[in-house]
Parts: structure tokens; sequence; C-alpha cells
């Protein structure tokens, strides 16, 4: 059976190492209570733009080389893998394909069978939504942590199962 998994704050443990290396680039002090909307940039009041060109920054910086998966997200998905087909849907750019298959290969090397972008033009351009990603690979299943994915694959008639938000 089709699983279609999140990588950002569903499988990889990325916010804290985004707030790390954002304040420290940026000088600011902005902490997890913070983050009251999953929409970073309304978070950091900066333009789509600015905020397009900070992840472009991020995603080559060593604090997102050193994301670490989330306790127990190895083992879970090394099982997972025995029994269904893995896909990972993200709203990474498509820029950032390299860095982000380093990772995967890294820590889930061939348990997953594509990995599929949901933006190009470093997020400014989002080309397609995760229920039709699911709708592609035949997947039922989403794992998701975004309220907007969440919603857009269940009203897709998708079964989510939502992690909560990273910085709730
Ligand atoms: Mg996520």
């Amino acid at each position: 059976m089709p699983i279609v998994l999140d990588y950002d704050d569903v499988i990889f443990d990325t916010f804290k190492k985004l707030i790390k290396f954002y304040n420290k680039a940026y000088r600011e002090w902005f902490r997890k209570e913070h983050f009251i909307h999953a929409d970073f940039k309304k978070v950091w009041r900066i333009t789509r733009e600015e905020s397009s060109a900070r992840f472009r920054e991020f995603f080559k910086s060593t604090e997102s080389a050193s994301i670490i998966p989330y306790p127990g997200s190895r083992d879970f998905i090394r099982r997972l893998a025995m029994r269904h087909e893995l896909h990972i849907a993200t709203n990474r750019p498509e820029e950032a394909r390299k860095e982000t298959i380093q990772l995967l290969d890294r820590y889930f090397k061939g348990m997953f069978t594509d990995v599929h972008f949901c933006t190009r033009d470093w997020g400014l351009d989002h080309f397609r939504k995760k229920s039709s990603v699911c709708r592609e690979v035949m997947a039922n299943i989403i794992l998701e942590d975004h309220p907007e994915n969440v919603i857009d694959c269940a009203m897709d008639g998708r079964h989510v199962i939502s992690s909560r938000p990273a910085m709730e």
C-alpha cells in the first residue's frame, strides 16, 4: 500500500535547526513560543520574496545539513518500508533536491520509492498540492504536520495522520 510522508518536522526534526540558523544569520531572538502561525513569514514579518531568499540560505547552511531524524523515526520507517511503498511529498523547493536527498540517503537509504517536490523557484512557485501527489502514487494515507496540507489532503478524501506542528 503506498503511503506518503512529509519530510520536515515529520521524519526530520527541522524546526529547531531552522530557528537556530535564522537567529544567528539575521540577529533575531525567536523562540518556539513565538510561532503562532504555521506560515513562518508572518512570524518573521518579512515578505514572500525575503522568506524565499532566507530559506535558500538555510538549505545551504551547516544547520540544514545537520538536521537529524526524530528519535525512533528511522526504525519506524524501516519497518514500514518492509510492507509498504513509501513516498516523500515535500514543500521544499526542487532547487534543494541535492541537499534533501543527501540527508535521506544518510538516514533512510533505500526506504523511499520517490521524493516529490511541490514547489520551485525557492518556494515562490507552489506548483502542486500534496493531495495531487497522493493521487498520483495512489496513496490513501499521508503523514503531515502543516495545517494547510492536512486540510488539502483530508478534503481530497485521504486519511491524514497529523503530528502537531513543530512549533506547538
Ligand atoms: Mg512538515
